[in-house]
């Protein structure tokens, strides 16, 4: 996968592409970074791309003609077929991002991400060149690279080879609809709390049942919304109606 990011601050971005998991990744070629900043493609010699706002205002814009050339530069460098090419712009005012939106961009082969700054970019290049808005959560932030950082790692986790155990991302909240259950490693005594015998039982069977019996738990205390509609399986069903009953007798 491609990524290419639109922005004011590529300095920004050495946080996903040096670090971690999703620095490792990168360094073994399974995706690649490149930052472009519209700057570049100012029409001044000061390097300004934002003006003040039409019909007065606080703060200022970003003009569109420096952030077409910048994305037309990213399009440019984007192989395979435009089909699976998105690019995206991060904003509050866009549609949330949650794990099935994670999984949809983690199909496509180049995201090209627009990084808003200042009052955030002149409408007109919206609507002409970008094919979605992002919002990471409804608050605003100063700039659109830690949403794109966001995006960035949430998608990355989810391409193979990412991740030392894909698995592991299978198994994480939301994957299957569910938070996800509560970890325990060594020491096997902490603050006078003990880790629950069937996580040392060795009873594979038993510990499985565990886990999705505290999953489901989790979600109902803490995310009641994740189960409304959910089709559950027969053995969720079970453990949602034990859950509760244990409820109802506490209350
Ligand atoms: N005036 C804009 C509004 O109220 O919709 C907010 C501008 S914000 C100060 C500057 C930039 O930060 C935006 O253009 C966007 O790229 C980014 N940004 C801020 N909050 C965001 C969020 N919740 N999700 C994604 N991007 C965000």
């Amino acid at each position: 996968m491609k990524i290419q990011a639109l922005t004011l601050f590529p300095e920004m971005f050495a946080a996903i592409g040096e670090y971690g998991v999703t620095g490792r990744a990168a360094k073994q070629g399974i995706w690649s970074f490149c930052a472009i900043n519209p700057r570049r493609f100012a029409d001044n010699r000061l390097g300004y791309i934002d003006d003040r706002p039409f019909g007065g205002g606080p703060g200022m814009i970003m003009m569109a003609p420096p952030l077409q050339a910048a994305i037309d530069e990213a399009v440019a460098n984007c192989s395979g077929n435009p089909a699976s090419r998105r690019v995206i712009y991060l904003s509050p005012q866009g549609a949330p991002l949650t794990h099935q939106k994670v999984s949809e961009l983690a199909g496509y082969d180049n995201l090209i991400l627009l990084c808003g700054r200042y009052e955030g970019v002149d409408e007109r290049l919206l609507q002409s060149s970008v094919d979605e808005e992002i919002s990471v959560g409804d608050f605003v932030v100063s700039g659109g690279e830690l949403p794109a950082m966001m995006l960035m790692d949430a998608v990355l986790r989810l391409i193979p080879g990412v991740l030392g155990d894909i698995e592991s991302a299978a198994q994480d909240s939301f994957a299957n609809g569910l938070l996800d259950c509560p970890h325990y490693t060594r020491p096997s005594e902490f603050c006078g709390m003990a880790v629950p015998e069937v996580l040392k039982s060795g009873n594979h069977a038993a510990i499985a049942e565990w886990r999705l019996e505290q999953a489901l738990r989790r979600t109902l205390n803490r995310r009641p919304d994740l189960l409304e509609g959910r089709a559950l399986i027969p053995q969720e069903a079970r453990l949602l109606q034990k859950i509760l009953s244990e409820q109802q007798d506490k209350a």
